[in-house]
This record gives structure tokens, C-alpha cells and sequence, in this order.
């Protein structure tokens, strides 16, 4: 019996409808419009052109065009939850499970390990970010002058670090990067790299930056969901008890925004310059270039019940702005004065300065903000 195109459409908006299948099986965007006729999953625009890429494994389709009733049947058999019990069965706790926001790279090699390398159906291929061992060579962006060069990196859960050296025997680590302290987020487009990763750490209390590439994007998101191997391990000693909903979260991070603004100093008369601004949970960091090791300085951003407050506009004999859309920011000992170059940029710092202002500090961020008081 055969079953008019129309006929098909329409019974592939019943499968559409059905558990699972309302979000794209990859990313979890609303209202996924391709398929996936040999995976038998439905994904949104942006999976489906990563799907394009690994074609003897999986052939896309709109669900727009014409449908045949043997392909229907075949969505209809499979679909989302299906295929996420056969390819999702093993992914580990710790492991990053990319959005629509993450960058292509990120999200591709979410489906490639998925689809292409059946890494979530058998464990033995986890080794290279579960063994709580790697050591290996990434670029690694030079503090002063800007070139990457290959560096040997070993994470050691058994130190609890993430070392570097810039010698090749292995001896006498350039950096060592408490896992403890340690956070990496991709940014593609800082670094100027794909796989480019932005990885940060806490020294005497102040951010570290470094900044980091391999060559090839499955290694570079191996060392990744090794960092966070690295970090749910400890977490789970440090808080023991604790449950993975409530660890995960806790692994990496993506900063809550970045962006030029002007500030100025702390008697408000020294002209204001423009700075590289990137805000990290309650960490406000002043970067003269984007790319820069260390922070110009650090400021704490704490809660409206402890006095932190935001504002738009800067206070009337406010001179020296080249920017004309302020930003006040209260805290216990003075006042921040910014300056951003749009409104719309001024309402987004705004809105992330509030989100953080807005929310109760936890007992170890009193701890956090003691540290800040002490500094120089
Ligand atoms: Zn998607």
C-alpha cells in the first residue's frame, strides 16, 4: 500500500510530536526541522550541516521536503529517545554536553564521538580524558610576544595539578596549575583558533590566564573533559556526599561576558582608560589586551545584601569618558566607574552585573571577598 507524499508529511508531524523528539537530539535547541534518515534522529538547522560533514554515517533531510512512507516508518521506529539510549548510554558524568551556544567545533565533535567514534557505547575509548592521567603537547600562546609554541602539559589527578614546561625532558614545571583552582572555556574567536581554550587558574588569590590549541579538535576536547575528569574527582572528595547535580556545574565555566569598557581610578580623576573586561562568576578582570597572562586588577562582586550595587549613568562631575553610556557599581569601599561604547552593550553589562548582585553569597565566597578586602 502506498501512501501519498501528503499523507507521509503529515504522519511525520505525528513522529515529530512524539517524546523526545521536540528538541534537537545533539544540542537540545526547541523544534528541530532536519532528520537524520540514517541515525533516525531529528536535529536543528545548525546539527544538521555537522551531520553533513560525516555522510557515510548519517544523511539529512528537511522535514520540509517530501517524505516517503518507508522513510516515516523509519523515524517513527527510531527517533530521539531511542537513539539516545543506543549512543548517549555511556556518557560520563563529567563529560560536556555542548548547546546551541557552544562554538561549531565543540558541537561537532559531540556528534562525531557520538555517531562516528561509538565512544558512549563502550568505555575503553573514554581512556584519554577518564584515566586520570595525560600528558601531551599543545600550542601554548608566549606571554610576551604573542606566538604559540609547543609545550608539554601533564594532568595528574594524583598531584592534583595541571603542569606545563617549556623544557622537553619534563623537568622543572614553567607553571602548576592546581586542579583545585583550575577552569578551561573555549574562545575561538580571542585566540584566533577553532580549538582555541582559555584555561585559568588562582595564584596567591589572582586569575592566571593561558591560552591553548592542539591541532587536531578531538584531542583538544579530550583535554578539555580531561581538565573536568580531573575537577569532578576532586570535587568528589571535597565534598563528599555531594551528588553529580550538583558537582557537573561546578566543573568548567564560561564566563558571564566579555568586552571593552572604560574605567577609570579610584579617585575618579585620572581620565578613564579602555580595558579588556571579562567577568568570571564574582570576579570582575581588568586586561590591558584581550590575550593578556594577568589581570591589571580584579574587583569582587558581591550581593545587594552586602551593599554591591549597579547602576546606569555615572555620577554628575563624572569627566573624562570618551564612551557615553555609564555604569556605577557600589561595593562596601567605593565606587566603580565605567563607561561602555553602546547602549546595548551598557544593558548587557548591566544584566550580568545584576544576575551576580541578585543572587545570596554562599558561605566560601565571604571567603572569596575577605581575600579581595586584603589586597593591596
Ligand atoms: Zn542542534
Amino acid at each position: 500500500m502506498s501512501v501519498e507524499p501528503e499523507g507521509s508529511n503529515r504522519l511525520l508531524r505525528d513522529v515529530l510530536a512524539a517524546p523526545g523528539n521536540g528538541t534537537c537530539a545533539d544540542c537540545g535547541n526547541p523544534e528541530p526541522d532536519w532528520a537524520s534518515l540514517t541515525l533516525g534522529v531529528f536535529v536543528c538547522q545548525a546539527c544538521s550541516l555537522l551531520h553533513r560533514s560525516i555522510p557515510d554515517i548519517s544523511r539529512v533531510k528537511s522535514v520540509q521536503d517530501t517524505w516517503a512512507a518507508g522513510e516515516v516508518e523509519a523515524m517513527a521506529a527510531k527517533g530521539n529517545d531511542a537513539a539516545r539510549a543506543k549512543y548517549e548510554q555511556k556518557v560520563p558524568a563529567f563529560y560536556y554536553r555542548p548547546t546551541h551556544t557552544d562554538c561549531k567545533m565543540l558541537r561537532e565533535q559531540w556528534i562525531r564521538a557520538k555517531y562516528e567514534r561509538n565512544e558512549f557505547e563502550c568505555i575503553e575509548k573514554q581512556e584519554p580524558y577518564s584515566a586520570g592521567y595525560r600528558e601531551g603537547f599543545l600550542w601554548k600562546r608566549g606571554r610576551d610576544n604573542g606566538q604559540f609554541l609547543s609545550r608539554k602539559f601533564i594532568l595528574s589527578e594524583r598531584e592534583g595539578a595541571l603542569k606545563y614546561f617549556n623544557k622537553q625532558d619534563g623537568r622543572d614545571p614553567k607553571a602548576v596549575m592546581k586542579i583545585e583552582t583550575l577552569n578551561a572555556t573555549f574562545q575561538p574567536a580571542k585566540i584566533g583558533n577553532p580549538c582555541g581554550l582559555q584555561i585559568t587558574y588562582l595564584k596567591d588569590n589572582s586569575t592566571r590566564n593561558i591560552f591553548v590549541y592542539h591541532g587536531d579538535a578531538k584531542e583538544t576536547v579530550d583535554w578539555f573533559n580531561a581538565i573536568r575528569a580531573a575537577r569532578f574527582h576532586y570535587l568528589q572528595v571535597a565534598f563528599p556526599g555531594a551528588g553529580d547535580e550538583e558537582l557537573v556545574p561546578k566543573l568548567t565555566r564560561n564566563f558571564m561576558k566579555e568586552g571593552f569598557m572604560e574605567k577609570t581610578g579610584p579617585k575618579h580623576t585620572e581620565g578613564f582608560k579602555k580595558r579588556w573586561f571579562t567577568m568570571d562568576d564574582r570576579r570582575l578582570m581588568y586586561f590591558k589586551d584581550p590575550l593578556d597572562a594577568f589581570a591589571c586588577g580584579e574587583v569582587f562582586i558581591g550581593s545587594q545584601d552586602n551593599r554591591y550595587t549597579v547602576l546606569p549613568g555615572l555620577p554628575p562631575a563624572t569627566q573624562g569618558q570618551h564612551w557615553s553610556h555609564g555604569i556605577t557599581i557600589g561595593t562596601p569601599d567605593r565606587k566603580f566607574l565605567f563607561a561602555c561604547e553602546t547602549e546595548a552593550e551598557q544593558r548587557d553589562w548591566i544584566s550580568a552585573f545584576q544576575r551576580v548582585i541578585d543572587r545570596p553569597m554562599r558561605p566560601q565566597e565571604y571567603a572569596v571577598e575577605a581575600h579581595f578586602k586584603h589586597k593591596p
